[in-house]
């Protein structure tokens, strides 16, 4: 929970760190950054730091550290969606309006309103918030994260702190990950690459037994596309259709870097690599395709990510999809063997 645990963003820590020590405090903040790049555990750190009555904001041991760990502040107040909706309502803020944002806090000098998503508020629930950013109760403060600033009225973003999360560089994502995860030596280089700079992804996909699982499923049915045994592309097919959605974009995510890998490999960019522990089996996969079939393939298979969400037909793309990758991995003069 302390500011000193987390890793990266420095400037943005120091920053919160020092308007939670001060006292100088805006009335809204928006952590903006990828998915796992690190903005609820900052947000999180804040909270804390805001209503912790230690000297070392957030001490993590004071009474209010520990209420605000558990989720039992009675002046946090965390905006989520009503039961069974998937948006926040207007209706919501409205609520939070009239219910709590000008009853005093409880215990400190401060009430914390949070939204996890941002993204979940529409352009009504938007408006309404507006109308309390406009003239906040000193004791208030909103904190809102969110992937994109895209997400929020421009009225929005002006009456709020904006807080732009970077990914961070790999070197750190790889020291993160040699201190928690040192039995997970070999792949540090690939979840470091695959994370995109974002511990939290980094995290889970160690966490998650399933992911290096499907990425070694992945990565074998790419080298067996690229050989020449024709029930390769009924199995791959079979395999991806079979999958479920989050498994299948979790396949799909590495086929796909595997052929930006062998790209690599190809140009001479070998540091580029994501799969780094694998190169030996790039080669290998380089010595039996072209450059302009895998660029190819590369291609079917992001307009196949693209065209599945909502897709009513997935198992027709997918066999459309990956009998391309095939015909491209084995260039036109060899047409699919179905
Ligand atoms: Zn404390």
């Amino acid at each position: 929970m302390a500011f000193s645990h987390i890793v990266g963003h420095e400037l943005i820590r120091k920053r919160l760190q020092r308007a939670a020590m001060t006292g100088r405090v805006a009335n809204s903040y928006l952590f903006l950054g990828p998915d796992g790049v690190g903005k609820k555990t900052l947000l999180d750190a804040f909270v804390a730091a805001l209503l912790c009555e230690g000297e070392d904001k957030p001490c993590g041991r004071c009474a209010a550290c520990v209420k605000v760990r558990t989720r039992n502040h009675p002046d946090v107040v965390y905006i989520v969606p009503q039961k069974g909706k998937k948006t926040i309502s207007v209706d919501v803020i409205r609520d939070v309006i009239a219910e709590e944002v000008y009853v005093r806090p409880l215990l400190g000098h401060r009430k914390l309103f949070v939204v996890e998503d941002g993204a979940l508020l529409g352009v009504p629930a938007q408006n309404a918030l507006l109308k309390v950013l406009e003239e906040p109760p000193q004791y208030a403060v909103f904190l809102i994260a969110a992937q994109d600033a895209g997400v929020f009225l421009p009225t929005i973003l002006s009456r709020s702190q904006q807080l732009a999360l970077r990914p961070l560089p790999q070197e750190q994502v790889m020291a993160y990950m040699a201190a928690h995860y040192p039995a997970l030596s070999e792949q540090h280089p690939f979840l470091a690459a695959f994370s995109g700079g974002c511990i939290g992804r980094a995290k889970q996909m160690a966490e998650d037994g399933t992911f290096l699982q499907l990425r070694s499923e992945a990565n074998a049915h790419m080298m067996s596309l690229a050989g020449s045994h024709p029930a390769a592309l009924q199995g791959c097919i079979a395999y991806v259709a079979g999958l479920s959605e989050p498994e299948r974009e979790t396949v799909l995510a590495c086929m796909i870097a595997w052929l930006r890998d062998s790209l690599c490999v190809m140009v001479a960019r070998r540091q580029d690599v994501t799969n780094q522990d694998q190169l030996y089996e790039l080669l290998l996969f380089c010595e039996k395709v072209t450059k302009r079939g895998v660029a190819r393939a590369l291609d079917a298979l992001l307009a196949l990510e693209r065209g599945l969400s909502g897709n009513a037909n997935v198992g027709l793309a997918v066999s459309n999809a990956l009998l391309s990758v095939w015909e491209e991995l084995h260039e036109e003069g060899n047409r699919c063997p179905l």
